[in-house]
């Protein structure tokens, strides 16, 4: 009979459950991943048609965890420059690596990619067993482990682990079974996507641009056909106008972006496939229990607008592997409180911080409010001008805020 025993038990193997993966294995521990949709399916929920850009800090988690050059070699377009402006104001600002001493403020990469590397690196593990797929049906913690309950192939099975870790997306059964509240609230925006092909090479330059219906975000990135000319373009729109503008013709839909963004990044020429996604903020109250840890997009989910929900995710799981493998060395319970408390308390200021910066970009940006128009246009002047704000703002985008993990700073768990 196969052995249902179980250090950790990750559910979700989405981009955050699949990076604890890649942290601990190799550390000695019996790992299970309960997995709901197989890692190359069409209709995949965690690794679809978007492109992520990966702060510099998640760089140096990835190239810590031996997985960079393998992403790096599949296709990441490093970004140089950002360019930050305001539709119809005066506000414009720049970040430039150079000043920040680094090769690139970050990284753009298509999350497939990042599913087949993390994915590629689970199957090899002989001590992770990949259940997929897999649906989680319930939890119950008791005292010294977690009885896990779940659906494969129409059969219902049990395992048993010392830690459950909640890594199950914004939807997450195991915060919601568990009793955990959330703060949330909806922005009704909806963020269309699709690739996006101008006349003009990126330069490796990602352009922020606020207008009075949301957001939109251009990342350079690669194709074997557009080398240099294409953008992942991320474009808020308010809900009612969602469904108006996938239906475009892909001609009408270039004409109202070329409208909307102007001819800063070029001419728009042509476009892939548009998807829909609807945005809201939510943080879950807590992030531990008795052997219960949440990471990644269950613990919170936020705005796309400054590209950071993954990037907190990963920092979640460097810190999160970095206490568990601390704990192992001093031969405590990976699953007790107080052991995990250690990383609810350091999570807690990344987390506020992060979420309260994007949070409050969306609300500044896309309010009509004549005062603070006034005001987040100045800001952005004295942003371009301040080298200590700039250097502040920089060093948040690269992902760099709080106690650094050892991951995140390039060494070894
Ligand atoms: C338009 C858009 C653009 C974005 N751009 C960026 C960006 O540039 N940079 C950035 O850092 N972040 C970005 N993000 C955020 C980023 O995509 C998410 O933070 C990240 O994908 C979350 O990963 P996750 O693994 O925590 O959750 P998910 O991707 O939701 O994964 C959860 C996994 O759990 C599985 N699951 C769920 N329930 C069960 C169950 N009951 N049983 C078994 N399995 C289950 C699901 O199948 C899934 O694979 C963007 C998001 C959007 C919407």
């Amino acid at each position: 009979m196969a052995d249902t025993t179980y250090d950790v038990a990750i559910i979700g193997g989405g981009l955050a459950g699949a990076s604890l993966v890649a942290a601990l294995q190799g550390q000695g521990l019996r790992i299970a991943v309960i997995e709901a949709t197989a890692f190359d399916a069409i209709d995949s929920t965690s690794f679809d048609a978007r492109s992520v850009a990966l702060s510099y800090s998640s760089r140096m988690i990835f190239s810590a965890l031996g997985v960079w050059d393998a992403i790096q070699q599949r296709g990441a377009t490093p970004i140089e420059r950002i360019h930050i402006s305001d539709r119809t104001h005066s506000g414009l600002a720049h970040l430039d690596c150079r000043e920040q001493g680094v090769a690139a403020l970050g990284y753009v990469v298509d999350i497939r990619v990042l599913g087949q590397v993390l994915g590629q690196q689970m199957l090899a593990c002989d001590k992770v067993d990949y259940l997929c797929p897999a649906t989680l049906q319930h939890v119950e913690f008791k005292s010294d482990l977690a009885e896990v309950c779940y659906l494969q192939a129409g059969k219902e099975q049990t395992l048993s682990a010392r830690l459950v870790v909640a890594a199950d997306g914004g939807q997450s059964l195991v915060r919601q079974q568990s009793g955990i509240k959330t703060w949330q609230s909806q922005y009704g925006q909806t963020a269309i996507i699709a690739n996006v092909v101008t006349d003009k090479p990126h330069g490796h330059l990602a352009y922020e641009r606020f207008t009075d219906t949301g957001p939109m975000a251009l990342l350079p990135t690669t194709h074997a056909d557009h080398p240099t000319s294409m953008y992942a373009l991320v474009w808020t729109v308010e809900d009612a106008q969602r469904e108006a503008i996938l239906s475009l013709s892909d001609d009408e839909f270039l004409t109202r972006l070329q409208d909307r963004f102007g001819r800063r990044a070029g001419c728009f020429i042509k476009t892939g496939p548009r998807h829909a996604y609807p945005l809201g903020v939510m943080l879950a109250r807590e992030h531990v229990r008795p052997r219960l840890a949440i990471i990644g997009n269950a613990a919170h989910t936020m705005h796309p607008v400054a590209g950071q929900g993954f990037n907190l995710g990963l920092r979640d799981v460097a810190s999160l592997a970095q206490v568990i493998v601390d704990a192992m060395k001093q031969q405590a319970d990976i699953g007790s409180i107080s052991i995990l408390q250690t990383y609810a308390k350091w999570r807690r200021q990344d987390h506020l911080q992060t979420m309260g910066f994007t949070d409050g970009l969306v609300r500044v940006f896309s309010s009509h409010f004549l005062p603070l128009i006034v005001a987040r246009n100045l800001g952005l002047l004295a942003l371009d001008v301040i080298p200590p704000l700039k250097r502040g703002i920089a060093r948040h985008a690269m992902g760099y805020v709080g106690k650094l993990s050892r991951l995140a700073r390039g060494l070894p768990l």
